[in-house]
């Protein structure tokens, strides 16, 4: 057995101090709306040295020095982390750049991604040229490379080249066009230019593959990224051995760590029953694997005396644990929350190898600290955390691999059950905080996925590399646990979300959770209740009776806004369609409803659009109470889905005291369009939303003959905020109609560096000149105004601003 430090206590509580210094200094860096000067934090180092060399040397009181080491080591986080961030910052793409061709010669540094619109890829870039003459471009792009038809100029299509057969390592010389990373900012959203900049990534664009453009051109294969090379042919070798896709994209996902060939009802189904991490090779999972590696080895150790006299089992466990969760992290892609699952697992894996036993607490700090150290803006990520607690349970406490003693075989399995339980039921009020959502059968589904994907499929999977046949009893083994996935996904009860609380309530939350599964007396650990019931009773703050809310969200380039009233919602429009796997639904509109725990009564979706109805699938889906008003066809596939009423001028209802009335169409426009009328945007609903005080006016993509007709026709129009028509461009925004609205506030729904020039500045113009205060989606992110407050507006980007996030030159 080993034994306590004999001057623990006083190296305890400097450590602790220090430790906790480190996190806390990072993580106030991390709140900087702005980064200072890089000679600010340098100067910040000097004077927290000198601090730390007086206390080593001063003879004062145990606990003033503790305060001291605490404020020198946050002091000096502080400053690394925002030198590092002002040194990364200085090799951004100069915005002279943007959306210029640059000829770039580069290395594919990691696995190339194939979806059905083309290849994306991170490229390392070695070389670049505007018209022959030097230029400095970040050197991680992200790229990507798309056949087919093209928008080159406003409105002509061009035929591209089909993207070329890419590997990893390979040297390309391609004309690229690249912009910042700007990604939407949404209430609780993912954020995308964080996600990037921890990934060193400082620009995206794609290849210019016109005719007009170079051909790229295939310079030779380098000795640089040998892993993702491998990892390629693996997964190549993976699809051409098992037949069913389905079964070889999960396969992929386990040994190369390529979710892409993942389909997206099977994604569906993992997360509705809170297994996702196991196919996302997430630190979850790579703490999971090297438990399991860690048992298997115990076990087989166990049964050698003479290695049993060399190396005890548990320090042989432990060590091989550890190194067989680095080699797959590396062989999965050796992602940013796999790096920081390996650094926390050493870390606390060379503290009991060392033979310290330090308390647990402590533990847990080191291994905090070690992560932020290597990368501060962990500290953010919902992953960390999951990972981070997953680690703790299983590694820093007293249980799994360092299980020390005789017991039979069926005990140390009802042990290793029990080891697993207690992680689900840790991380349950955690994922509830995280992502708002918590699956219920996921307490099951976890219970029987982990030990099953850790100790059988995912071995299995591994080995498959060596004897091709094991594919195919992965593959078999994946089958099974689809099946007993569908099967509990399709329960009623499947999944409990609550709405997002604010901090304090979530802190609260997180420490009732950890004193529940805390080594406490009971008495301690029924403290734990009552600090989580704020977590599970929140209720989100609605609009008072007779006012409404409108929430623009950043969808990019399209129309969503949802309007609440005290116990009403609707969505007007559903925003854009990205790819053929990913909308505006899946990705913004579904999470956010769920963030605001809110329930659709009324689905409007004004015109057939794509940037209108791109996400109205997903929503459908998820809001099966809501009806659908609409202009769309009535041989539209949505209608399959719910059928729509026609949207018609006249129409009127009153929610909670708030008038909601549509001004257009009037039953003769569909016969224009029956007619043969190509445009759909005049057929655009026009919906006002007024109460005694304050109005807004939602009004799709009309153009200025629709505009020209509502005032025309004497309709009333006035409203304070204007949803800008047809997102600013030139075909709309007529004086005279803006004359009649008389907006105070103006949004505009469109994307960074959109392909159209949306917002056209002669239509800016025109609001400037009627003083109206116009707020762009790329600028602004979400836009939320109340009309109890009608004359302010609140964005989320400028909200939340980060020095990391992008801003609009
Ligand atoms: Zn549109």
């Amino acid at each position: 057995m080993h034994t306590a430090h004999p001057q623990w206590p006083g190296i305890a509580a400097h450590l602790t101090a220090a430790l906790a210094g480190w996190v806390l200094g990072t993580a106030i860096q991390l709140q900087q709306p702005a980064l200072w000067d890089w000679l600010v934090y340098a100067s910040i180092v000097l004077p927290a040295l000198v601090l730390l060399a007086w206390v080593a040397h001063k003879n004062i009181a145990s606990l003033w020095r503790a305060a001291a080491v605490f404020t020198a080591v946050a002091a000096l986080a502080f400053a690394a982390s925002g030198l590092r961030a002002t040194f990364f910052l200085h090799s951004a793409l100069s915005p002279s750049l943007e959306g210029r061709d640059v000829d770039v010669t580069g290395v594919v540094a990691a696995l190339p991604q194939r979806n059905e619109s083309g290849l994306r890829f991170r490229l390392r870039v070695e070389d670049a040229q505007r018209d022959g003459i030097a230029v400095d471009l970040p050197p991680l792009v992200d790229v990507g490379w798309y056949g087919g038809l093209f928008p080159n100029g406003s409105d002509v299509l061009a035929l591209q080249r089909q993207p070329a057969d890419l590997k990893a390592g390979e040297r390309w010389r391609m004309t690229l066009r690249l912009k910042a990373p700007h990604g939407s900012r949404n209430p609780q959203g993912f954020d995308y230019e964080l996600w990037l900049w921890e990934q060193g990534v400082q620009a995206t664009g794609y290849v210019r593959a016109t005719a007009r453009d170079p051909v790229p051109q295939r310079l030779g294969q380098t000795w640089q990224h040998p892993v993702a090379l491998a990892r390629q042919n693996v997964r190549e070798r993976i699809f051409a051995a098992v037949e069913q896709r389905q079964f070889a994209g999960l396969i992929a996902a386990l040994v190369v760590g390529d979710q892409n060939a993942i389909e997206r009802a099977d994604w569906d189904v993992f997360r509705a029953t809170g297994v996702a991490h196991l196919v996302a090779i997430s630190g979850l999972h790579i703490t999971m694997f090297a438990w399991g590696a860690a048992l298997l080895t115990g076990w087989l150790w166990r049964r050698s005396a003479r290695l049993c006299q060399a190396v005890p089992a548990p320090v042989a466990a432990l060590a091989c644990g550890v190194v067989l969760a680095l080699a797959y992290a590396l062989f999965s892609g050796w992602g940013v929350p796999a790096q920081r699952t390996c650094l926390m697992l050493a870390a606390v894996a060379l503290l009991r190898l060392s033979g310290v036993r330090w308390p647990w607490p402590q533990v847990w700090l080191l291994a905090c600290a070690v992560v932020v150290a290597a990368d501060p803006w962990a500290l953010l990520q919902a992953g960390f955390w999951l990972s981070f607690v997953a680690v703790g349970v299983l590694f820093a406490t007293n249980s799994g691999a360092a299980d020390e003693g005789n017991t039979g075989v069926r005990a140390r399995f009802v042990a290793a059950m029990r080891e697993q339980w207690v992680i689900t039921v840790a991380l349950a009020p955690l994922t509830l905080l995280l992502f708002g959502q918590v699956s219920v059968v996921g307490l099951l589904a976890n219970a029987l996925a982990i030990p099953w994907v850790t100790l059988v499929v995912t071995p299995l999977a591994m080995l498959g590399v060596l004897v091709p046949l094991a594919w195919d009893m992965a593959a078999q083994g994946i089958g099974w646990m689809l099946l007993c996935l569908q099967w509990l996904a399709a329960l009623p009860w499947a999944t409990f979300s609550v709405a997002t609380a604010p901090w304090w309530v979530a802190v609260a939350g997180v420490v009732g959770g950890v004193a529940l599964v805390a080594p406490l007396p009971w008495s301690l650990r029924g403290l734990g209740v009552p600090l989580l019931l704020p977590v599970l009773l929140w209720q989100p703050v609605l609009p008072a009776q007779g006012e409404f809310e409108l929430l623009g969200a950043d969808v990019g380039q399209g129309n969503a806004v949802l309007v609440r009233t005290a116990r009403h919602a609707l969505l007007y429009d559903a925003g854009p369609r990205y790819s053929l796997e990913s909308d505006a639904g899946h990705r913004v509109l579904v999470p956010l409803l769920q963030t605001l725990q809110t329930r659709l009564d009324r689905v409007v979706l004004s015109h057939r659009d794509t940037d209108h109805v791109g996400g109205a699938a997903a929503v459908l889906a998820m809001q099966p109470q809501a009806d659908l008003l609409s202009s769309i066809a009535p041989d539209h596939s949505l209608q399959s889905m719910r059928p729509a009423q026609r949207c018609e001028e006249g129409q009127r209802w009153d929610w909670d005291g708030v008038q909601f009335e549509v001004l257009h169409p009037r039953a003769q426009d569909y016969d224009a369009l029956d007619r043969g009328d190509p445009k759909p945007n005049a057929l655009s609903c026009v919906l006002r939303i007024s109460t005694a005080r304050a109005s807004a006016l939602l009004v799709g993509d009309i153009e200025q003959a629709q505009e020209a007709r509502l005032v025309a026709d004497d309709t009333l129009l006035k409203a304070t905020v204007l949803l800008v028509p047809h997102h600013g461009s030139q075909t709309s925004s007529s004086a005279e109609f803006l004359n009649a609205v008389q907006p105070a506030m103006a949004l505009v729904q469109s994307g960074y560096r959109n392909r159209f020039g949306h917002p056209a500045a002669p239509v800016m113009q025109r609001y400037r000149e009627r003083n109206i205060a116009v707020h762009e989606s790329p600028r602004c992110g979400a836009f939320t105004w109340r009309s109890d407050q009608a004359d302010a507006a609140e964005c989320t980007r400028s909200m939340g601003l980060r020095y990391w996030h992008h801003r609009m030159p």
